[in-house]
């Protein structure tokens, strides 16, 4: 499981920066991180990662939305490819090569593809929606993923069984090649697909019939995952070499399924904790009463003191979420919500007037007195004064 981190401190801005300081300060650590550029071993991934941040804070769809919901805004509703569709990296590359290379380092085309023989397989995300009470007991999924696999009938080399692919005689089988370019910003070492293979590294005279030449078929996998209690929105879990099968002799990629906790309808989680609201009579809040309150764990018995005012918070202690790091369990958070009657009777109106009549001058002139703000008496019990 990753946590992701905020993009606004990884690109080091505040939440209020406008787009051109973004932009300024992406191409400064974007000069600083380009793999080609920093040899350090984690350069490309520092790379990926503020590139990632500035996609997104640059997009100003992208990044109301990310300001909205954080991660889980981006994550649910765009893939990783539709984040960097539309950024626009295109002046800041110039002849670096723009989006094209940065597409190519994401998404697997020249720069992380330094092969040196059979290539691993891609990575898979998988979108799984769970409810607030699976996620509170933790839950085992059966998932149905397409991903392409290894041909059976040509055992994945994509030539018709008996015969061979051959090695392309223009990059030697590599599948790519390197040239120089200059750039306003020096010269770059840049690796494109090779044209005469498509990449490949080999040529196929004879295409097996099955596969059609590309060595691989689509299956629809049967995989099970297990979703640990206190799941929230945004947690990835990784199956380990579920993804797409690499070249032959290569190992799979990894199966990220990315966890999504649907809305409830009658909880809101706040990080471990529960908030629940509980609406209750204005007797009940005056005289106090005991009543029974849904939690995830099942029906609680709570009591309510008297003279209990609407908005009253009160706490369920350890009947939240199970902490996903840590021991033991949030806690229920219940608002109570004191309901004013609008179907009154004539003899229950009648009841509530002798009511009004009965209270004591010291009641009747505390009424000001139950607001929020302490002792303060508001403008309409000072007007109804000088009348
Ligand atoms: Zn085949
Ligand atoms: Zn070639």
């Amino acid at each position: 499981m990753t946590t992701a981190r905020d993009y606004y401190e990884i690109l080091g801005v505040s939440k209020d920066a406008s787009a051109e300081e973004i932009k300024k300060t992406y191409r400064k650590l974007a000069m600083k991180y380009h793999p080609d550029r920093n040899k350090e071993a984690d350069a490309e991934d520092k790379f990926k990662e503020i590139s990632e941040a500035y996609a997104v804070l640059s997009d100003p769809e992208k990044r109301a939305q990310y300001d909205r919901f954080g991660h889980a805004g981006i994550d649910g509703r765009y893939s990783e490819e539709d984040i960097f569709r539309n950024a626009d990296f295109g002046d800041i590359f110039g002849e670096m090569g723009g989006l094209g290379d940065i597409f190519d380092m994401f998404f697997g085309g020249g720069h992380s593809r330094r092969r040196r023989g059979p290539a691993r397989g891609s990575d898979l995300r998988y979108d799984l929606s769970i409810t607030l009470e699976e996620a509170a007991t933790g839950t085992s999924k059966t998932i149905n993923v397409p991903r392409m696999e290894n041909c059976e009938t040509c055992g994945g080399s994509g030539a018709k069984p008996g015969t061979q692919p051959k090695t392309c005689s223009v990059c030697q089988g590599r599948g790519q090649v390197t040239h120089a370019r200059n750039t306003p910003f020096g010269r770059f070492m840049t690796t494109t697909p090779c044209r005469e293979c498509g990449g490949e590294g080999r040529i196929i005279d004879t295409p097996c019939s099955e596969c059609r030449g590309s060595g691989k078929v689509k299956r629809v996998r049967k995989i099970s995952v297990k979703v640990p209690k206190g799941a929230d929105t945004g947690m990835r879990l990784m199956v380990r070499g579920e993804g797409e099968p690499g070249d032959p002799g290569a190992p799979p990629g990894d199966l990220y399924v990315f966890i999504h906790v649907e809305p409830h309808d009658t909880f809101e989680r706040v990080g471990d904790d529960i908030v629940y609201e509980a609406p209750i009579s204005f007797t009940q809040a005056a005289l106090g009463a005991s009543i029974m309150v849904p939690t995830l764990h099942g029906k609680v018995k709570m009591n309510i003191p008297a003279g209990t005012q609407t908005h009253a918070l009160f706490r369920l202690k350890g009947k939240g979420m199970p902490r996903l790091q840590g021991r033991g369990e949030g806690d229920q958070h219940v608002r109570v919500i004191v309901r004013t009657p609008t179907d009154l009777t004539e003899d229950q109106k009648e009841l509530l007037r002798q009511f009004e009549e009965s209270k004591t001058p010291e009641q009747k002139e505390a009424k000001g007195k139950d607001h929020s703000h302490k002792g303060a008496r508001n403008i309409f019990d000072k007007v109804k004064d000088v009348f």
